[in-house]
C-alpha cells in the first residue's frame, strides 16, 4: 500500500498534488512519500517482531540523506557497500553499530574507514578480502567483527542481472568451501566471526528460494557451532520483492512467516535483514513532463523529459514501470512508446504501452521508482541530474536540488597546454 493515489482526477503524493511539485520544482524529478517509507519500514520490521532482529536497510536503494535519516529514525540499521555510503549514514545519524558492510571489492581505505566507526559486522566475500580485513584491522589496533557471505547456490528466478546467490556469481564463497575459510578465519588474529551472511538476489516475488537459501545456511550455523564457533548473527540479505506490474510477491509477514516457520526462531540467532526495494520501491514515483508527441508509420512516441540517465530499469532490464497520467482526462486510449531525449534507442521508460492520450506540456507519473531509480542516475547526454522532492502530509521538501548547468562541469580543468 502507498500513498500516491487521485484524489478526484488528481494524482497526489499523500496531500500533495503531483501537479503543484512539478510547477514549483521542475520536471523531471523525483518524488518520494515519508507516510509510505515509514510504514514500509514498519510493516517489514513488525514482521520479524517475535525473534531478535535487526533491519539493516540497504542504501544502495535509494541513499538520499532524507531518507536514511527517517529510517534512522524508526531505528533500522543499514547494509553499506561502499565507503561513500557509510559516510551518507553517518551523516544522516545512523548508529555505526548496526551498520552492516556488504560487496566483494572493499578497498583498504574503506576496511580502515568502517573500522575506525566501529560498525557492527563485515560481510566478507573472499579469501583474500579476509586477508586483508585482518591487515586492515591490525594497522587500526582493531578486531573486526566478521561474517562470511556463503553462497548457496540457489536460483532466486529473478533477473540475471540482479541474481547474485547462483554458483557462476561473482558473490560470496561457495557454502561447501565455507568451513574450511571459517576455521581459517579463526585462526587470524584481528578478526572475530560473528555470523553467517547470504544474499541470494533481488525482486524475489517467491518464498522458495529463500527458504531453500535458508536451509542450507541454517545447516551452515550449525556446523559452525558444533565446532566451537559463536555464531550470534544470521544476516539473511535483502530481495523480496515488489509489483512493479502484475508481480504477487509475498507480504513482508508471509515472507517472515515462511523464515520463521522453517526453524529460523530456534537457532538463536540475531536476525539481520537488508531489506532495500521493498521499503522504498513503491515509496517514490518520477514525474516528467510530456515535450513532444510524434507519430511514425509504425508507431506512436511520447516524448518526455526524463529520460534513461534519470531512471535507466527499463533500458538496463527490461523493466516494467507503470506509468499514469498526473491529470486523469477521460480521452481514449492508444498503444505508445514513451522515451526521453537520450541519444540511445534504448532510451525508454515503456514500450507498447496503453496509455490514455497525453498533450505536450501533460504530466507523467512512473510508478516505483524509489528503488534503483535516483541513485542509478546519471550525466549521461550532459543532463543534469533530477530533484528529489519528500513529501509528508500537506507540505513537500526539496531533499536534493536539481543539478545546475555549473554541475554539469565542476571539477573539470582544461591542462596549461590547451590554453
Ligand atoms: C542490493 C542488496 C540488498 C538489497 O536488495 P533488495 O532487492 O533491494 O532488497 C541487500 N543486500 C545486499 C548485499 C545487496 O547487494
Amino acid at each position: 500500500m502507498n500513498f500516491f493515489q487521485y484524489r478526484g482526477s488528481e494524482l497526489c503524493a499523500e496531500e500533495v498534488p503531483l501537479s503543484r511539485i512539478a510547477d514549483q520544482v521542475g520536471t523531471p524529478c523525483y518524488v518520494y512519500s515519508l507516510a509510505t517509507l515509514r510504514r514500509h519500514y514498519r510493516v517489514f520490521d513488525d514482521a520479524f517482531g517475535a525473534v531478535p532482529h535487526l533491519v539493516c536497510y540497504s542504501v544502495k536503494a535509494n541513499s538520499n540523506l532524507a531518507v536514511l535519516r527517517a529510517f534512522a529514525r524508526e531505528g533500522s540499521g543499514f547494509d553499506i557497500v561502499s565507503g561513500g555510503e557509510l559516510h551518507r549514514v553517518l551523516a544522516a545519524g545512523a548508529d555505526p553499530r548496526k551498520i552492516v558492510f556488504s560487496g566483494i571489492g572493499k578497498t583498504r581505505d574503506e576496511m580502515a574507514y568502517a573500522l575506525r566507526e566501529g560498525i557492527l559486522q563485515f560481510n566478507v566475500e573472499s579469501a583474500a578480502e579476509l586477508d586483508a580485513l585482518d591487515d586492515a584491522a591490525r594497522e587500526a589496533g582493531r578486531k573486526a567483527p566478521v561474517a562470511l557471505r556463503v553462497n548457496p547456490d540457489v536460483d532466486p528466478k529473478t533477473h540475471p542481472y540482479i541474481s547474485t546467490g547462483m554458483k557462476k556469481s561473482k558473490f560470496g564463497i561457495d557454502i561447501r568451501r565455507a568451513l574450511e575459510e571459517y576455521e581459517r578465519a579463526r585462526t587470524l588474529s584481528h578478526l572475530e566471526v560473528v555470523g553467517v551472511d547470504c544474499h541470494i538476489g533481488s525482486q524475489l516475488t517467491d518464498v522458495a528460494p529463500f527458504r531453500d537459501a535458508l536451509s542450507r545456511v541454517r545447516g551452515l550455523v550449525l556446523d559452525l557451532r558444533a565446532r566451537g564457533f559463536d555464531v550470534r548473527h544470521l544476516d539473511f540479505g535483502g530481495g523480496l520483492g515488489i509489483t512493479y506490474d502484475e508481480e504477487t510477491p509475498p507480504e513482508p509477514r508471509d515472507y517472515a512467516a515462511a523464515l520463521l516457520g522453517d526453524g529460523l526462531d530456534k537457532l538463536g540467532v540475531k536476525l539481520l535483514l537488508e531489506p532495500g526495494r521493498v521499503i522504498v520501491g513503491n515509496a517514490g514515483i518520477l514525474l516528467t513532463r510530456v515535450l513532444y508527441r510524434k507519430d511514425t508509420e509504425t508507431k506512436k512516441f511520447v516524448i518526455v523529459d526524463g529520460a534513461m540517465n534519470d531512471l535507466i530499469r527499463p533500458a538496463l532490464y527490461g523493466a516494467y514501470q507503470e506509468i499514469e497520467p498526473v491529470k486523469r482526462s477521460g480521452r481514449a486510449a492508444a498503444v505508445v512508446d514513451v522515451v526521453g531525449p537520450v541519444c540511445e534507442s534504448g532510451d525508454f521508460l515503456a514500450k507498447d504501452r496503453e496509455l490514455p492520450e497525453t498533450l505536450p506540456g501533460e504530466l507523467l507519473a512512473v510508478r516505483s521508482a524509489g528503488a534503483y531509480g535516483f541513485v542509478m542516475s546519471s550525466n549521461y547526454n550532459s543532463r543534469p541530474r533530477a530533484a528529489e522532492v519528500l513529501v509528508d502530509g500537506a507540505a513537500y521538501h526539496v531533499v536534493r536540488a536539481r543539478e545546475t548547468l555549473d554541475d554539469l562541469v565542476r571539477g573539470e580543468t582544461i591542462p596549461e597546454t590547451l590554453r
